[in-house]
């Protein structure tokens, strides 16, 4: 096992890590930014180092300074979290080249699932499901133009770097086209560096939903079930449950399997989480995500299984020692995304959180890393809390998440709680029927 873990990231992701890494009884090093010096994953950590200035650039994404960071306080092992570094295969591969552990999947398989349009011919050469569309990169507007007719419109055009919902751009008709390539181009250029884009069938009523998956490096490969992340506002995802109300258990373990088996033919190791859309009965692969996930915790809460502890016990070379049949699905969860900003019009709204208290009592769960007197900055994420609850059934779920909501106190910025304190008694959510285009409809009325 780790001897010393080092955590490139910040925010509750942070303090998720440190939590798995003390039950472990592994020490923390906390690196921050100057501008997250009082932050709490900070003061939580065994050791902490400053890497640089607020600016994510200068900090959370500069590795010269973390790897400096894990060399002088003697951390063998750095986990990334999500987001920041965590989906960058350079980064795996100095984080190895320094004789140190990447609590991750290996960067051949980050690099692979990194460009969309790569992890899409895997998949489909490993009988995965896609959504139709281009068979890899398309060139120029001549080729969109004969892709889409073949494909049918409303289509899609994503960036093969696409992540955070940017470089997507939909064209209804062939009039729109000539639009949609060119914005779609010159916002993958600009978010990502690189403007290769492919074209995907825009789906007009799915779910989206994805699987959870573990695998070791002794070629176990288990799934933790499925996530149902359709209620989104700009492609970015606000609620999520586990499992979905749209699957049966049939649907999932069907599902299941094609993921698993796909993955034990790659080798893939570590965790990772398969996306799908979901429409006529129909599964088709958008993406994988070779990292944790925001949403992991409504997996833990119904599977009673601790992922990040999962995950570092597999990069230090461990079995999974359980097999598919001894993961159990227990009762439903549902986690609710609180971020700092405008419920309305969802401006950012950082700022001092002069009051704080988080709900609690049976099947509650909050993953934060807010405190009174904090002051939120403005330079990262808006998200602020996690907000999860477990029960034995949805509708149970539904009655706990509606009083949690009431008891979370947050004063000094805004937040989107009065946001899911509606959906939570929208008539559609409450029936579970809800696709991904429902949630911009909702926030529109
Ligand atoms: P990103 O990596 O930017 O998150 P994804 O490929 O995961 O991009 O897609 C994000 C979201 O965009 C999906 O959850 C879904 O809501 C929507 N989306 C993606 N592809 C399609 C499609 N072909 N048809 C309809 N919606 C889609």
């Amino acid at each position: 096992m780790f001897r010393k873990i080092l955590i490139a990231n910040r925010g509750e992701i942070a303090l998720r890590i440190q939590r798995a890494c003390r039950e472990l009884g592994i020490p923390t090093v906390a690196v921050h930014s100057t501008a997250d010096a009082e932050a709490m994953h900070v003061r939580l950590a065994d050791e902490s180092v400053c890497i640089g200035p607020p600016s994510p650039r200068e900090s959370y994404l500069n590795i010269p300074a973390i790897l400096s960071a894990a060399t002088i306080t003697g951390a063998d092992a750095i986990h990334p979290g999500y987001g920041f570094l965590s989906e960058n295969a350079n980064f795996a591969d100095m984080v190895q080249a320094h004789g140190l552990t990447f609590i991750g999947p290996s960067a051949a398989h980050i690099r692979m699932m990194g460009d969309k349009i790569q992890a899409k011919i895997a998949m489909a050469s490993l009988g995965v499901p896609l959504v139709p569309g281009s068979a890899g990169e398309v060139i120029d507007l001549d080729q969109a133009a004969k892709v889409a007719d073949e494909i049918g419109y409303p289509v899609l055009i994503k960036a093969a770097a696409g992540g955070g919902g940017r470089g997507m751009k939909v064209a209804s008709s062939a009039d729109g086209l000539e639009e949609a390539w060119r914005l779609a181009r010159a916002e993958a250029r600009s978010a990502f560096g690189n403007d290769a884009v492919y074209i995907e069938k825009y789906l007009d009523r799915p779910r989206h939903i994805e699987m959870q998956v573990m695998a070791d490096s002794h070629g176990n490969v288990v799934h933790f079930g499925e996530r149902d992340c359709s209620l989104q506002r700009r492609h970015q995802k606000l609620l999520e449950e586990a499992g979905s109300p749209a699957l049966t258990a049939a649907e999932r373990n069907a599902l299941g399997g094609v993921v698993t088996s796909g993955l034990s033919k790659l080798g893939y190791r570590n965790a990772g989480t398969l996306e799908f859309l979901y429409q006529d009965g129909q599964f088709a692969f958008i993406e994988m995500n070779t990292r944790l996930q925001v949403e992991h915790p409504v997996t833990e809460m119904v599977c009673g299984i601790d992922l990040v502890r999962e995950q570092i016990r597999i990069a230090a070379g461990e079995k999974l020692g359980y097999a598919q049949k001894d993961v159990r699905f227990n009762g439903h969860a549902i986690e609710c995304r609180i971020n700092a900003e405008d419920p309305v019009t969802f401006a950012a709204s950082p700022g001092k959180v002069t009051a704080f208290h988080a709900p609690g009592g049976l099947g509650v769960r909050v993953d934060s890393a807010l405190y009174a007197g904090y002051t939120v900055p403005p330079y990262y994420d808006s998200m602020i809390a996690k907000l999860i609850v477990h029960a034995p059934t949805r509708i149970e779920a539904i009655a706990r998440m509606r009083r949690a909501l009431a008891e979370f106190v947050v004063v000094g910025v805004k937040t989107s709680l009065p946001l899911h304190q509606r959906i939570v008694e929208a008539p559609e959510f409450i029936a579970g029927d809800y696709t991904i285009h429902w949630l911009e409809n909702f926030v529109g009325q």
